[in-house]
């Protein structure tokens, strides 16, 4: 899946960034709001994680002007800023969430999956179909009963197509999805990993519309 992370110190930055990295999300880093504000514009962010403390545009303005368009993108506000009022207002804003620096790495991950499983509606873990399930805690997709366990960019693309089974996902909104910027993307890597995914999961649980794109059975 795909994160924005909002972060001015280089430091913090970098190391989040690989580390997010390693636990297998797609990572566009901007170092300023007003970035911060374009990217969230393009959208396709599974979750942004937003330092407050920021040049050009503070956190909270950028924050305030997501949600004042209705973007529910998930957000994860990080700050230095501990006080009581700060996490007040970030949540009143319209934070998802809220850590204080600094924090423990597995806490982070494990509250962006929260924060996505809540966008999703799911109160457990489960989204999909009857046929084709995603759990998001762990991972796996459920084909007939099994499990299988996918890679990040597996995961990352089943997440985009079954958010909203039946509909038509076409390759540029998938590579959105899947790649973070300045990844070397061959024009057929959508096609690649969609072959790899029908192995795993059946012909037909992936279905190609000609010209348009892909999607799976709504049910
Ligand atoms: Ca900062």
């Amino acid at each position: 899946m795909r994160t924005l992370l909002v972060e001015d110190d280089e430091m913090i930055g970098r190391s989040l960034r690989q580390a997010l990295e390693g636990a297998g999300w797609s990572v566009d880093w901007v170092r300023d709001g007003g970035l911060a504000q374009s990217a969230l514009d393009d959208g396709g962010y599974a979750c942004v994680l937003l330092d407050l403390g920021l040049p050009e545009r503070d956190g909270t303005d950028v924050l305030r002007r997501a949600r004042a368009r209705g973007d529910v993108t998930p957000i994860v506000v990080l700050t230095a800023r501990g006080g009581l009022e700060d996490r007040i207002d970030a949540l009143d804003l319209g934070a998802d969430d809220y850590l204080q620096k600094p924090f423990a790495f597995r806490e982070l991950t494990a509250r962006m999956r929260a924060v996505v499983r809540r966008r999703d509606g799911a109160a457990q873990s489960l989204i999909g179909t009857p046929a084709l399930q995603l759990d998001l805690g762990t991972r796996e997709v459920l084909v007939a009963g099994a499990r299988e366990a996918l890679t990040a960019r597996e995961f990352a693309l089943l997440h985009a197509l079954l958010e909203r089974p039946g509909a038509i996902l076409s390759r540029e909104q998938l590579e959105h999805r899947i790649y973070g910027w300045g990844e070397e993307v061959s024009s057929n890597a959508v096609d690649v990993l969609i072959y790899g995914m029908r192995r795993k999961l059946g012909p037909d649980a992936i279905r190609n519309v000609r010209g348009l794109g892909w999607r799976v059975a709504a049910a």
